[in-house]
């Protein structure tokens, strides 16, 4: 019999998100039915396991990246936030997003021409081939680029050329640390054209205000509008992550979506997250997060 894979996050059948510094005191755990890839790739640990009540996971050095159940929360939320900002989106790059997922919501959107992909671990695609198959079949449309690289090299290689840049990254510690410091902003800004609109994963607001903070701080520094909304995820730590969106259009009012090109109809079929209303409701925050985050000089 093939023996059974084990990881250390792993213990009586139960996954547990033990994580160092970034949530301290507490730990999403997911009641494992079989471990399906365990490898320690050149950059991060990558575990997959099929869940009992989540179908299958993608973790990244013991942070839960994707469950099958809940990352249409995420996934849809990130990548609409900025498409429907942008006039008429043709060329959008991700950053990160190895699973697939942002790239399948980018394809959506009847003017993209051209979607790229830049990860820095090809073992997370493959992996996400294998086993987030509604996430990596993004892949297969003749659309899309991937390169295998560092997101903050990559876009030092590229002034002017992107209408919409997502950074769906994991956590600024491990390989994306760069990817939540000023000089990659400025990288996004020099990368994306007149208009041009990014979204970046930025955190939880119960657990990462001085993260988020800085964040924004940074961000209004360089764009000409930087604001923070967030989605509902049950299984990210403290249940919702957020994103900072920002536009290079003084007049942009990303709150509000300026192009939505889907009837109710096609909402409901192909969504299951964003909608028209969501997408301004996700700007309104709590009073002590927008006393922190909105009422900054
Ligand atoms: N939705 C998840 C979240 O919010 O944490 C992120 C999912 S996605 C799997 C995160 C991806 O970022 C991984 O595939 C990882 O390889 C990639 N990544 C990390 N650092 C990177 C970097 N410097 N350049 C490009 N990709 C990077």
């Amino acid at each position: 019999m093939a023996s059974e894979l084990t990881h250390p996050s792993i213990k009586d059948g139960w996954f547990a998100e033990i994580s160092n510094t970034m949530w301290p005191g507490q730990a999403m755990s997911l009641r494992v039915e079989k471990i399906l890839h365990v490898e320690q790739s050149k950059y991060q640990d990558v575990l997959v396991f099929k869940s009992t009540d989540y179908g299958n996971v993608l973790v990244l050095d013991n942070c839960i990246q994707v469950t099958e159940r809940d990352e249409f929360a995420y996934q849809e939320m990130i990548a609409h936030l900025a498409l429907n900002s942008h006039p008429n989106p043709k060329k959008a790059l991700v950053i990160g997003g190895g699973d697939g997922g942002v790239l399948r919501e980018i394809l959506k959107h009847s003017s993209i021409e051209e979607a790229w992909l830049c990860d820095i671990d090809e073992t997370v695609i493959e992996v996400s081939k294998k086993y987030l198959p509604e996430m990596s079949k993004s892949y297969n449309d003749p659309r899309v680029k991937v390169h295998i690289g560092d997101g903050f090299k990559f876009l030092a290689e590229y002034k002017n050329q992107f209408d919409v840049i997502i950074t769906d990254s994991s956590d600024p510690e491990g390989p994306a640390e760069s990817l939540f410091q000023k000089p990659y902003f400025e990288l996004l800004n020099g990368a994306l054209t007149e208009k041009g609109v990014i979204t970046t994963q930025a955190e939880n607001i119960f657990l990462h205000m001085p993260i988020i903070s800085k964040l924004k701080q940074d961000c209004k520094q360089i764009f000409s509008v930087a604001e923070y909304a967030y989605t509902m995820i049950p299984t990210y730590p403290s249940g919702s992550i957020g994103f900072m969106v920002c536009s290079k259009d003084a007049n942009a009012d990303v709150s509000n979506p300026i192009r939505y090109e889907w009837t109710d109809e096609y909402v409901r079929k192909n969504m299951k997250y964003y909608n028209k209303r969501i997408h301004s409701a996700s700007f309104i925050l709590p009073t002590w997060a927008d006393e922190i985050l909105n009422k900054q000089d």
